[in-house]
């Protein structure tokens, strides 16, 4: 990479402006083994910059300041540095691949949402660039954006998307980049022959191309996959080859994981020094770079080694470190399965009520893992919305010079799709997340429509209002997960016992509503009062066995009411009565 010397203004030294263009393309060249010393340079030709006001050489120097500090973790400077450079420029080449790189800081920084905007705007700008390399980029970002939020479907669409871009540019590093990554997707859904073989494929790219450094990770990626199948010598065989390669590019990274990838397959085979050796080994590496979210891994592995070795003082010292590690470097999945060995610890050592508390702990947490990953499909199903609009856009603009047929069809394709998410959408804008009732939008939609209706054509319309007993006393006393496990399981119980009913509704936090057409205030509340029983006498003990839970429903028909909101108000007095009289009643009237 050179850059042309610009034309400068007579008060500046041409030496300064050379200095800074050498540091660039010296920086550049260091960037992938030594980013530290990329920075320095960036740093150097900054200063530089500045003491001879050099403005218009800033902009490649702001975008090697930012690479480094990107490959360095420094991501707020990165991002910082990234903003200042779009706001200066019309380089809009140097543009495209600085909002690349901002999107990968912003996932590095967990903002998701942020991150496919800028990978989005890549995409766009260079669509109109003709930049297919910054192109794939962004996709390839799109799609690790996805694979982030567990939205693998989406992941693996735009994977697919990478590879025939790469294979129509005749691009084969591009092509072993988006085997490699499609592999990972397989592997983390559990289709571990489909890994296997997009791996391999890759690995004879990686091989042929001579690219080095994806042929250890794709080694790397091969021993783990084989550790899955409990090919215990062939996943031996390729982790070994994966650290021989790292160790000799000085990929520490590469090193640490096969490291890790060979603890694991000794400790299945039985062999817990080795195992335990590996581990460490991979630890050392691991907290030199700083990398707190694998080093939380590692400890528990360790934790687990130590157990099985039945040295249970080590187990639990190392199972504690490794809950710091992991609450301070947000590993929450590590955090969880502390607390299950810790468990297993207490159990050992006889302490059986220290057992179960962790076994509690343990149980909490991955109830709230759940719950987050169900917010982040969520998240990914909007986000992805969005992002099929960049890409239609980004089709329109292919569309003007080429292949008016195929990209017709493409763009089909893509409006199909469009609206199956529209009508995902849709579903989820009516949906309460928790409980998968309708909410209170769409109860009150549709409750306005029916009682027009009703009026019009003279049928009883009731409307049943129902509160959770004691709720808070539920949430203080046993956690506010119990809490909203109580909530989605009341819902299940609405639903089982009264099959017949259309709209069901979470009303608010713990009040729900349900609507009975054609039918009068005595017949809804029999009806509700085989609800209200059935709740009393539902097994609870699931979440903890002293739990008692119970409703008061408030139920009326209002026949005077001249609106919805007033026939509402009618069930919600109701309720307010079987709320005085003592709860766990259901109350009604006209
Ligand atoms: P009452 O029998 O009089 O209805 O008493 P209550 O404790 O049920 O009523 P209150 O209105 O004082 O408390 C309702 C509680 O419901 C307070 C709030 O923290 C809790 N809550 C609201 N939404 C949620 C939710 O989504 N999950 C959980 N776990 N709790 C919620
Ligand atoms: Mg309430
Ligand atoms: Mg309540």
């Amino acid at each position: 990479m050179s850059h042309a010397v610009p034309h400068l203004s007579s008060s500046a030294a041409p030496s300064a402006a050379e200095r800074v263009l050498t540091l660039v393309d010296l920086g550049g060249e260091v960037l992938r083994i030594n980013p530290a010393q990329a920075l320095d340079m960036a740093t150097q030709a900054e200063q530089l910059c500045q003491e001879h006001g050099l403005a218009r050489l800033r902009l490649p120097v702001l975008s090697l300041l930012a690479e480094s500090q990107y490959r360095l973790g420094h991501y707020l400077e990165a991002r910082a540095n990234l903003n200042t450079l779009l706001s200066l420029g019309p380089d809009q080449p140097l543009a495209v691949k600085s909002l690349n790189l901002l999107g990968h800081v912003q996932r590095r920084l967990g903002e998701h949402r942020s991150a496919i905007q800028h990978y989005n705007q890549a995409l766009e700008l260079a669509h109109r660039l003709d930049d297919k390399n910054q192109e794939f980029t962004a996709l390839n970002g799109l799609a690790g954006t996805y694979f982030s939020l567990f939205d693998y479907q989406g992941a693996a669409e735009l994977y697919l998307h990478c590879l025939g871009l790469a294979q129509g540019q005749g691009n084969a590093d591009a092509e072993g980049t988006a085997l490699g990554n499609l592999g990972a997707v397989y592997l983390e859904q559990g289709d571990l022959t489909r890994a296997l073989e997009l791996f391999q494929k890759g690995l004879e790219i990686s091989v042929r191309l001579g690219n080095q450094q994806r042929e250890a990770v794709l080694r790397n990626n091969l021993g783990f996959t084989h550790y899955r199948l409990d090919a215990h010598q062939s996943s031996l065989e390729y982790s070994q080859q994966a650290l021989e390669l790292a160790q000799k590019l000085r990929d520490r990274r590469t090193e640490a994981s096969a490291l890790g990838n060979l603890a694991l397959t000794y400790f299945a085979l039985g062999q817990y020094d080795t195992a335990l050796e590996l581990n460490k080994r991979a630890l050392e590496i691991e907290r030199e770079l700083h990398n707190r979210h694998t080093e939380a891994d590692l400890l528990v592995q360790i934790g687990r080694i130590w157990l099985e070795k039945r040295s249970y003082e080590m187990a639990q010292s190392t199972l504690e470190e490794a809950l710091q590690v992991a609450q301070s470097g947000g590993n929450r999945k590590a955090h969880t399965e502390v607390h299950l060995y810790l468990s297993e610890v207490w159990q050992h050592k006889g302490q059986f009520a220290l057992a179960l508390q962790q076994h509690r702990l343990y149980h909490e947490l991955t109830v709230a893992t759940l719950r987050e990953q169900i917010e982040r499909k969520t998240l990914a199903l909007l986000i992805r919305f969005q992002a099929e609009q960049a890409l239609q856009q980004a089709e329109i603009v292919r569309l003007r010079n080429v292949e008016l047929v195929a990209a017709n069809e493409a763009l089909e394709q893509l409006n199909r799709e469009k609206s199956q998410l529209l009508a995902r959408l849709e579903e989820l804008v009516r949906t309460d997340p928790l409980t998968q009732l309708y909410n209170r939008g769409y109860l009150e939609e549709q409750l306005e429509r029916l009682f027009q209706q009703s009026r019009q054509e003279q049928w009883p319309l009731s409307v049943a209002l129902i509160d959770l007993d004691h709720f808070k006393g539920i949430n203080d006393t046993y956690s506010h997960q119990a809490g909203d496990l109580v909530l989605k399981t009341t819902a299940t119980l609405f639903r089982e016992t009264l099959p017949e009913a259309e709209i069901i509704a979470r009303y608010g936090g713990e009040e729900f509503a349900i609507v009975f057409p054609q039918t009068a205030a005595a017949e809804a509340a029999a009806a509700c009062e085989r609800l209200r029983q059935r709740i009393e006498a539902h097994d609870w003990s699931f979440i903890h066995p002293d739990l008692v839970v119970t409703v008061s429903i408030g139920v009326s028909d209002a026949p005077a009411a001249p609106n919805h909101e007033k026939l509402l108000m009618a069930a919600d007095q109701y309720l307010y009565d079987a709320k005085r009289r003592r709860r766990n009643q259901v109350c009604f009237g006209s």
